[in-house]
């Protein structure tokens, strides 16, 4: 079976109205190859904005959902008003959201749970950091992280994973393309024996870190990867040559 690619771009706490306008009339008036999903994620007030004037088939995703519903929690938004506002996607388990706001992986997995009974897609983001690299343990860490989510969610069709190395995200250093195809080939072998053959066979693996529009093609022709969560370079025009990468 194909997995349809898949482009997300990470804006972060990034722009203004009118960038985020501007970059979002780029990707409109742009050539897309049509066998790519593209998802870009706005901080959270341009979203309906966002959502409002992107077309294309260009959707939009949160950065952020907590695991409450409606209710005494200040600052949260919840998936249901995600929901609400047309919104489908969001980012969960951001390496940036891990280490500065200390999102546990139970935390991230409770999220993830909540968003999916909300009826949101997720963009579940896991990795390692250097220092892990360097020990030897990226691909317990990696399984670590899915664990926990494997723990609260069984049905995993409306998740894709994200693999971001943290030592590779906003840094300019890119996993090689050996890297990333090892990294999420054991992935997709954990799905297979931690949930099923399909779901191994189905979930969209993407490679977060440093992507450009240089070495996007190459990362692109790995069998196990299937996409890109791309940060910085989503806030550039090169964004749509990252998009069409595999055309
Ligand atoms: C990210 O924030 O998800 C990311 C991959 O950032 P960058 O592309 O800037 O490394």
């Amino acid at each position: 079976m194909t997995r349809k690619f898949f482009v997300g771009g990470n804006f972060k706490s990034n722009g203004t109205i009118t960038q985020i306008r501007s970059i979002i009339e780029g990707l409109n008036k742009a050539s897309l190859d049509p066998n790519v999903e593209v998802v870009i994620s706005p901080p959270a007030i341009y979203l309906l904005l966002a959502n409002e004037i992107a077309s294309n088939g260009v959707q939009v995703a949160a950065q952020n959902v907590y695991d409450k519903g409606n209710g005494a929690y200040t600052g949260e938004i919840s998936a249901a008003q995600l929901k609400d506002a047309g919104i489908n996607w969001v980012i969960i388990g951001h390496s940036e959201r891990r280490a500065l706001l200390g999102e546990s992986d139970k935390f991230v997995a409770l999220k993830t749970k909540a968003a999916l009974a909300g009826g949101l897609s997720v963009i579940l983001c896991i990795g390692e950091s250097l220092e892990e690299r360097e020990a030897g343990t990226t691909i317990d860490v990696v399984t670590r992280q899915l664990k926990a989510v494997a723990d609260e969610v069984s049905d995993w069709s409306n998740i894709v994973i994200a693999y971001e190395p943290v030592w590779a995200i906003g840094t300019g250093k890119v996993a090689t393309t050996e890297q990333a195809q090892e990294v999420h080939a054991a992935i997709r072998e954990w799905l297979k024996k931690t949930l099923s053959a399909e779901a191994a066979e189905k979930t969209r693996i993407l490679y977060g870190g440093s992507v450009t529009d240089k070495n996007a093609k190459d990362l692109a022709t790995q069998p196990d990867v299937d996409g890109f969560l791309v940060g910085g370079a989503s806030l550039k025009p090169a964004f749509v040559d990252i998009i069409n990468s595999t055309a």
